[in-house]
């Protein structure tokens, strides 16, 4: 039987959060064994999803972060959801140095980073309502010996 775990935290949007939330989540990949290279990952992309709903989704506003963590076998699932402001064009904000945000010196790049180190990210989002981000990733992959 394929072990499953389960976490969820919530936290509010402040920028002091973001840090809980990065180190939180890492915490619970390390039941996966991962490398210290894919610990590294899921950090950079939580760290990302997490601004993106400091910054964009709640902008001067503090209200709610919710963070699922799970895992079956050797995959990781972390589902970041805001009840934000929402995207309206969600393939055009996932594009390489898209941003709405250039005067704050945004680069564009969160969803690049995230899909650059995360197997797998989806983005749904319902304008005035909210971002959830699913990403996924396989851990313990190079140590493999069958895929
Ligand atoms: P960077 O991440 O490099 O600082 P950025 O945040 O603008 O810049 P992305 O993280 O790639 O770049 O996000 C692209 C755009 O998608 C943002 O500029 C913003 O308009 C929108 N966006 C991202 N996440 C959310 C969210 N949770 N709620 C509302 N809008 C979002
Ligand atoms: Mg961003």
């Amino acid at each position: 039987m394929e072990q499953k775990n389960q976490m969820i935290l919530e936290v509010e949007s402040r920028s002091c959060n973001e840090g809980l939330a990065r180190i939180a989540v890492a915490a619970f990949s390390t039941q996966l064994n991962p490398t210290l290279e894919e610990v590294a990952d899921i950090k950079t992309a939580v760290s990302e999803a997490i601004t993106n709903c400091i910054v964009h989704a709640y902008e001067k506003e503090t209200e709610m972060i919710r963070i699922r963590c799970s895992s079956r076998g050797r995959e990781l699932t972390v589902v970041i959801e805001d009840t934000g402001k929402g995207i309206e064009n969600v393939e055009k904000a996932m594009e390489p140095l898209f941003t709405t945000l250039p005067e704050q010196d945004r680069s564009g790049m969160g969803f690049a980073f995230m899909e650059a180190f995360m197997d797998q990210v989806c983005v749904e989002s319902w304008p005035g309502k909210g971002t959830t981000v699913t990403m996924k990733k396989v851990i313990g992959r190079q140590n493999a010996v069958f895929e």
